[in-house]
């Protein structure tokens, strides 16, 4: 099982999450919040081989760590994979779009001049303007939107673009969540938890919660559970054969 968007580093105890991980055989992408998390969360996930860690700077923390991206920009070198990242349009966050349009922004365009990333991809009640973003600066990598939560013409657009959707338990709850799954092209979706912020009965989903993701899955493509396995892991295979190669990582 794959859980491509996990925050490792915000567990009370990463190190039992890597090892739960690594004892399933769950391949995980680690998303950081700021780039000063890099070097710690990347230590975390050293010796486990089916984790990979993500250089960030999440939207709703981009007015506080703005100046962080010259940091961002010294890691990038180290990494084929960039997330979280995005913008966030929700009322608590908009009186800070235009510090979160300047670090999207740099971040897009050091991707860019890197030879592109895989980039996890937040875009809460901003998918509209994430596309455009993306569309300026097309060279910056794949883009994976995870957790998708736009309308369905936003979508179109999205899946026009090219984009990757990587979606969770905590999506698949509702039914808009599910009627986007659904619409969704089946070799460019791929499994997450977002965990710990997702929850489930009172506790946060561990990365081996993405069982639940594979359930609906099933329900949705009505197709066995084993072959929505099968799907997705064809499809992480693709997209890290995908990984830009000018990295050198
Ligand atoms: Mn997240």
């Amino acid at each position: 099982m794959i859980d491509f968007h996990c925050h490792i580093d915000l567990y009370p105890n990463p190190v039992q999450i890597v090892e739960g991980c690594r004892q399933r055989g769950i391949s995980v992408l680690s998303v950081t919040t700021t780039p000063r998390a890099w070097h710690g969360t990347k230590l975390l996930t050293m010796k486990a081989s089916n984790i990979k860690t993500a250089l960030g700077l999440h939207p709703q923390l981009a007015h506080e760590r703005k100046d962080e991206v010259a940091l961002f920009d010294r890691l990038l070198s180290e990494t084929a994979f960039v997330g979280e990242i995005g913008l966030d349009g929700s009322p608590e966050f908009k009186p800070f779009w235009k510090d979160q349009l300047t670090v999207f922004s740099h971040i897009l365009n050091s991707c860019q001049r890197a030879g592109g990333r895989l980039l996890s991809i937040h875009s809460r009640r901003a998918a509209d303007d994430v596309l455009d973003y993306l569309a300026a600066y097309s060279g910056a990598g794949i883009p994976i939107l995870h957790w998708f939560s736009g309308s369905f013409n936003e979508q179109d657009r999205a899946i026009q673009q090219g984009c990757w959707f990587s979606v969770g338990p905590a999506m698949l709850r509702h039914a808009k969540g599910r009627s986007l799954v659904a619409r969704m092209p089946q070799n460019k979706v791929i499994t997450e938890t977002d965990g710990p912020f997702t929850q489930n009965e009172g506790r946060s989903l561990f990365p081996w919660d993405v069982s639940a993701a594979v359930n609906e899955l099933a329900v949705i493509w009505r197709i066995p559970q084993d072959e929505v396995c099968a799907i997705v892991d064809a499809n992480l295979n693709r997209l890290l054969g995908n990984v830009p190669k000018a990295t050198g990582v």
